[in-house]
């Protein structure tokens, strides 16, 4: 069996959801365990325009982050396990350093598949992921 361990990167954006779905459905056909991981972006932790103290702001993001994650959990087959990781940090760093310390053998992970000048503003987490990737990764795209 080639994939074992399938860790999914979710951020409550509809295509990060269709990427749980398509990991979920792998999971299953697969015997694989599964691991959704959400990263706090420490960024937004530390803006200083937030007027939020960085504790607060963290302890209600992990709230938010295991809501969001439950909700996926409860859509899963019966028969899927799954874990859950909620680091804070950069989310492309955080998701490839969960890879490799799961460790993963495959990495889920949704795009919204920009370009050109919208891509050099805001970057692609799914592409930085690929970079750093200690495993194959499944890129779902959005449908454009
Ligand atoms: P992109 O559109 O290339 O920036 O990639 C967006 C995808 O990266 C989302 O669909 C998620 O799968 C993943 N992603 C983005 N931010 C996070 C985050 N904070 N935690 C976990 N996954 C994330």
């Amino acid at each position: 069996m080639i994939f074992q361990k399938i860790l999914v990167a979710v951020d409550g954006e509809p295509i990060s959801a269709h990427a749980a779905d398509i990991a979920a459905e792998l999971a299953q056909l697969t015997g694989a365990e599964m691991a959704f991981i959400h990263v706090i972006d420490a960024a937004l932790v530390n803006a200083a325009d937030t007027g939020i103290q960085p504790d607060v702001f963290v302890a209600s993001a992990k709230e938010d982050a295991r809501k969001l994650i439950d909700d996926f959990r409860k859509c899963l087959p019966q028969q899927v396990a799954a874990l859950d990781f909620v680091p804070i940090g950069a989310p492309l760093t955080e998701i490839a350093n969960a890879a490799k310390d799961w460790p993963a053998d495959l990495i889920v992970i949704g795009s919204h598949g920009r370009g050109g000048i919208k891509r050099a503003l805001l970057g692609s987490v799914a592409e930085g992921v690929m970079r750093n990737a200690p495993c194959p990764v499944l890129v779902v795209r959005a449908k454009t």
